[in-house]
């Protein structure tokens, strides 16, 4: 291999590429990794990290109104942004260091570089540095989506520029009913914000199941926040203290910031794709790639958001793993794409994995329903008017356990473990004949005795 500079190019320094990296670096490939911005990636650094810890510091607000009915007193609480920003941001580099340190412990070289590509085997950096590659991993992840050219866009944040706000604003506007638009719509009305979601569909969070839209809906209304359904933001004026956004539907609504969260785009453009031959997938945008992750190009791969198949952190890090064990570890390994859980943490939070009653009922001839909607025992002495949702989606043929949805508090948490139960084709009965935890809010998913709905598909004409 002496005509390579090194046996593995990752471009991005992300979840994935860093997997790669440390996984090919540990078979004995020689390995370099090169990011343009700073390592981590969206996650470590303005995605699922960050947003968590604005998701905690959001909870307190509750937690003090709660404490109450339980017996305490606390004093008016106030709450610093610039605090929770700068600690944030403190662990962000703690995080990012960490993760330059683990790869560089792993054998493969950091390179603080914009990488694009010559041709199949050639990376031109930033730096002017020029490197020859046997195998190239493109790990560019993706982007917010700037949105329509609507009159005034410039005046709009993304997820990117909301970790760094000089302080909490007042009133937002968020617009978008996906992940990222609902997560923040909670934390900036935890921190005290007054919040406006915008969505231009019938109801939020397209494509969970209707149960748990219909739910978290409600629940994000009862603590205060506004959701516009059926129209889009048109156009953004600036005033010298605020903004204004007029809305499809002729209204327009006065906030201090104004956020886009309406989906992402893989990084694809500029990277010298054409230069090697590596294909587009013409349905998303993607890198086109194969089961292994390898693109039309053979000694090419991509993994990750950059593919644009499912944009979660743990996939883009399995995907990393399964490239390496492919292509250094000997070892071909698929990544099985079914059954992911995920979760939206909204508040309440979302938790679900598997099929909706909707794709339930499509796929399969009977479709058995177990849901209960209640009040969460904590909620009797606080006095809070919440419910929690838990939905099973059954198939009556086999009886197994095809879909669970959950909102409410740990949502999050019950999934990945239920996750376990539904890749196991766990039966109802198995949920059944497993003890309840008592007292919880987990046990009502192996108490759910009789189906709430039953669903036999017509036969075809
Ligand atoms: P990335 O992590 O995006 O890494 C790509 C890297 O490549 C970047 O660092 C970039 O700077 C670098 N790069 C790009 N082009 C070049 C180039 N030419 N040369 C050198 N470097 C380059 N997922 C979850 O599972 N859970 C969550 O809670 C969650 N929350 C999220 C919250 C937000 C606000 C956002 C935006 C995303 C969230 N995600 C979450 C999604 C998750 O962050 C991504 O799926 C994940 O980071 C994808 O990893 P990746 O390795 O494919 O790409
Ligand atoms: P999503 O795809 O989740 O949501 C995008 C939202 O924007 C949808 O409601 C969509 O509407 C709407 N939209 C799209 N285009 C327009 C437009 N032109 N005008 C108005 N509205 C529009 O994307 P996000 O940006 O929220 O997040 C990107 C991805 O990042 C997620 O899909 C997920 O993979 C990942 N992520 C994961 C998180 C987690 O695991 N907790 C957290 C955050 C992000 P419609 O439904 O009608 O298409």
């Amino acid at each position: 291999m002496a005509e390579f500079d090194t046996d593995l190019f990752v471009i991005g320094g992300g979840s994935g590429g860093v997997r790669a990296a440390r996984i090919a670096a540990g078979y004995g490939a020689r390995v370099m990794v090169a990011e343009e911005y700073r390592m981590g990636g969206t996650c470590v650094i303005r995605g699922c990290v960050p947003k968590k810890l604005m998701v905690y510091a959001s909870h307190f607000h509750q937690e003090f109104e709660d404490a109450a009915g339980f017996g305490w007193t606390v004093p008016a609480p106030s709450f610093d942004w610039a605090t929770l920003i700068a600690n944030k941001d403190k662990e962000i580099a703690r995080l990012e260091a960490a993760y330059t340190s683990n790869v560089e412990k792993s054998g493969a070289r950091v390179l603080k570089a914009r990488a694009v590509l010559e041709d199949a085997h050639t990376l031109r950096l930033s730096t002017g540095e020029r490197v020859r590659a046997n195998y190239v991993l493109i790990a560019t992840g993706g982007a917010p989506n700037h949105g329509p050219a609507i009159p005034g866009i410039e005046h709009v944040i993304s997820s990117n520029e909301v970790f760094h706000l000089p302080q909490l604003p007042r009133r937002i506007l968020i617009q978008g009913g996906g992940y990222i638009a609902l997560e923040f719509a909670c934390i900036f009305a935890g921190l005290g914000s007054d919040v406006t979601v915008v969505y231009r569909g019938d109801n939020i969070l397209r494509g969970f199941d209707e149960d748990v839209r219909a739910h978290v809906r409600s629940e994000m209304e009862k603590e205060g926040i506004t959701i516009l359904t059926g129209c889009t933001v048109a156009k953004v004026d600036k005033h010298a203290h605020e903004f204004t956004s007029h809305l499809s539907n002729g209204s327009s609504i006065a906030s201090d910031k104004v956020m886009f969260a309406i989906g992402r785009h893989p990084n694809v453009a500029n990277l010298g794709l054409e230069n090697a031959g590596v294909a587009i997938n013409p349905n998303n945008g993607g890198i086109a790639v194969d089961g292994f992750s390898k693109t039309s190009v053979p000694n090419i791969y991509a993994i990750g958001d950059v593919t644009h198949r499912i944009n979660l952190t743990p996939v883009a890090i399995r995907e990393g793993h399964a490239f390496a064990d492919t292509v250094f570890g000997n070892k071909q390994v698929r990544v099985d794409h079914a059954d992911i859980p995920t979760a939206v943490f909204s508040q309440p939070e979302v938790g679900t994995v598997g099929l909706t009653e909707n794709q339930a009922r499509e796929k399969l001839h009977r479709v058995d329903i177990y849901k209960a909607s209640f009040r969460p025992m904590k909620a009797t002495l606080s006095g809070r008017d919440t419910r929690m949702l838990m939905k099973l989606v059954v198939d009556g043929a086999t009886d197994r356990v095809v879909g669970c949805h959950i909102v409410g508090d740990g949502a999050a948490e019950m999934v990945q473990v239920l996750g376990i139960a539904v890749k196991m084709k766990a039966t109802k009965a198995d949920f059944d004949a497993t003890m309840a935890l008592h007292p919880t809010a987990a046990e009502e998913l192996v108490t759910m005795r009789a189906p709430t709905a039953r669903h036999v598909r017509a036969a075809a004409e």
